[in-house]
């Protein structure tokens, strides 16, 4: 397989040629079709992440297809269409998680950060952190809705408003979408303004890229 990692803090990118691994217990490999390219990738090339290890492969706007399963996966089947975005897994077991609160859990994972990302051919990712996507939805549009679209998604979903919600019977609500654009950096900001989802403007503020 192929990888585009960073060997250290600042380095640049290295193309390098790696044995295709195999996922272990709870894993899935994934064959990657597309990974979107987000800022907080400079977080791996920078150093900016605390406890970060070296070389690692960022990208966390991943689509493509699963590859292969651990032994105990049954969730997954080889050749479904699946995404990876930035939470990278979460452990079920901590106070967090049995809230169902999983992006707090306290042993998630970052995509990218703490195990090698989609910048790659083939990407091992715990079977948690998969999204089915449909199989009509390009890679290439299906890998940003990971990161930036999964962040306006979850600020919307998050906000009150509702899809469809433009008729005057809906009129509270429809103001309260409409009067707020996003504002955020460019990927999640374009996400944010995709017509025809039910508000011309989406109603969020976010903040991680
Ligand atoms: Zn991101
Ligand atoms: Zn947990």
């Amino acid at each position: 397989m192929k990888a585009a990692q960073i060997s250290k803090a600042g380095g640049d990118w290295e193309l390098v040629e790696r044995d295709i691994p195999e996922p272990g217990p709870g894993q899935v490999r994934v064959k990657v079709e597309a990974c979107g390219i987000c800022h907080s990738d400079t977080l791996v090339k920078e150093g900016l992440w605390p406890g970060l290890q070296y070389p690692r492969v960022p990208g966390h706007e991943i689509a493509g297809r699963v590859d292969a399963v651990g032994d105990d996966v049954t969730s997954w089947a080889v050749g479904q269409r699946v995404g990876v975005g930035w939470h990278g897994g979460h452990c079920f077991v901590c106070e967090q998680c049995r809230r169902g609160d999983f992006a707090m859990c306290v042993n998630r994972k970052v995509t990218g950060i703490d195990f090698d990302g989609g910048y790659a051919t083939h990407v091992i990712v715990p079977a948690a952190a998969l999204a089915a996507i449909p199989d009509d939805l390009p890679a290439e549009e299906a890998g940003p809705f990971m990161c930036a679209g999964v962040t306006v998604f979850n600020a919307l979903r998050n906000s009150g408003a509702r899809a469809g919600e433009r008729g005057r019977g809906a009129r509270h609500r429809r103001t309260r979408a409409s009067r707020c654009p996003v504002r955020a950096p460019d990927g999640i900001q374009h996400r944010g303004d995709q017509p025809g989802q039910g508000q011309r403007r989406a109603s969020a503020t976010t903040r991680r890229a």
